[in-house]
């Protein structure tokens, strides 16, 4: 694609079988730290034979649990060969650590590079980043894998100058299977789609909603131009194609249960209220004489005569039925 800045180096891809008969020092040589991940720590690397600068994420694998995990992501970029999507190029298991030597991207966070004074951000060149991104996810959805933690830091320039990116980080992936659904409750909360704040089974589309929010924070558009975007310009086909439904009555029955279960904790909360007002009435009819036979006569769950404010007893958060995430909006 030669509005991303000129041709992109070949790409390189391997199926890699993972070694557990040599030791990851023997073929290359560990520099400096690059960062640090959920799973593990990721160094530079230069093999040895060649002077090949790569990455390396050095997974703990102390449990079984844990060498499981570093291995299914080995596995899982096995079939992620897609030039938009980071390579694994090698991999070492050791007695406690198993290390993944990927291709090294070099240009660093994709909004570290936006927000660089010498950095040009028009519409132009933000949506040739989402098409980008959207050529990845193709490729992996057409493999039945969804990525479940898109987000600008797993968003990388593939050099300093160039406009290639790369999706890296696949260590929540999973693979889906038709008849299985996968529930998971993880990901970065800014970028979670409804349905995983929910725990509900997650689908391709639970990717799509972390590039709307990615696209969202690239172009949020003034009204008046959202107005001149083609989607609202373009003449409505003669015979369109019938939306699925399925997504918007999930939200619906979501908000019901939250409404429902909003009136409970709020008559829960009224309950506790009166009793703990009924306890200091009658502490104080102890210590005063004061007869409080108003509030002892009402039934749990009416609101108290005096008190706070009935009002004050839901939070602003649980009126507002959580984040934006939460609620589906
Ligand atoms: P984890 O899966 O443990 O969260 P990541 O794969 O996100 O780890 O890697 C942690 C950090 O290491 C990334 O944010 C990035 O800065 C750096 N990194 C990871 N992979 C590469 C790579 N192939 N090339 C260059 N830097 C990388």
């Amino acid at each position: 694609m030669s509005q991303a800045g000129g041709a992109e180096e070949a790409f390189e891809h391997r199926d890699v079988v993972i070694n557990s008969q040599d030791k990851v020092s023997d073929v290359y040589t560990q520099l400096e730290k690059l960062g640090e991940g959920k799973f593990g720590t990721v160094y530079r690397l230069q093999e040895k034979a060649t002077g090949k600068i790569r990455a390396g994420k050095y997974f703990r694998t102390c449990t079984a649990k844990e060498k499981e995990a570093a291995r299914a992501e080995v596995e899982l970029m096995n079939l992620l060969h897609h030039p938009r999507l980071v390579q694994c190029l090698d991999a070492f298991q050791g007695p406690a650590q198993l290390v993944m030597v990927m291709e090294y991207v070099a240009g660093g966070e994709l909004f570290e590079r936006i927000v660089d004074d010498d950095f040009e951000h028009t519409e132009p060149s933000s949506a040739q980043y989402v098409r980008q991104i959207l050529e990845g996810l193709q490729f992996m959805h057409g493999q039945a894998i969804v990525h479940l933690d898109l987000k600008p830091e797993n968003i990388v320039c593939v050099s300093p100058g160039s406009h290639w990116i790369k999706i890296i980080d696949f260590g929540l992936a999973r693979k889906l299977a038709p008849d299985t659904p996968v529930k998971v409750l993880h990901g970065t909360p800014e970028f979670m789609a409804p349905e995983v704040v929910a725990f509900e089974p997650v689908s391709f589309s639970t990717d799509m909603w972390s590039v709307g929010v990615i696209c969202y924070i690239l172009r949020r558009l003034p009204s008046a131009e959202a107005l001149l975007h083609p989607w609202l310009q373009q003449p409505q086909p003669s015979s369109p194609k019938v939306l699925s439904k399925e997504r918007i009555r999930q939200f619906l029955a979501r908000r019901k249960w939250q409404k429902t279960g909003k009136a409970l904790l709020a008559l829960k909360r009224l309950t506790l209220l009166s009793q703990s007002l009924e306890g200091k009435a009658s502490e104080a009819q102890d210590e005063e004489g004061v007869d409080c036979s108003l509030e002892k006569e009402q039934p749990p769950g009416t609101l108290p005569q005096r008190g706070p404010n009935p009002s004050g007893l839901l939070t602003d958060r649980e009126e507002d039925g959580g984040s934006p995430a939460a609620s589906g909006q």
